[in-house]
């Protein structure tokens, strides 16, 4: 039935429609800095804020405590 087909590919251009703009705006927002990247100072590689170490290399941020105080 040429509907099935017509309501599938509809279907198909909606998702890629959707899937489209959620990574345009995930590479907007990564251009923008909104999403910042925490880089190690001693290996440069990116690593999470989340710890107080480098997962990579072990070495302690400097000048961080532990928890985040500065707000
Ligand atoms: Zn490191």
């Amino acid at each position: 039935m040429p509907g099935d087909n017509l309501v599938r590919d509809l279907l198909e251009i909606a998702v890629l429609v959707a899937l489209g703009g959620m990574v345009c705006s995930a590479v907007r927002r990564l251009k923008a800095g909104r999403v910042h990247v925490y880089r190690c100072h001693a290996c440069g590689r990116p690593t999470s804020r989340a710890y107080p170490d480098c997962r990579h290399c072990g070495v302690t941020r400097p000048g961080r405590p532990p928890e985040r105080r500065d707000r």
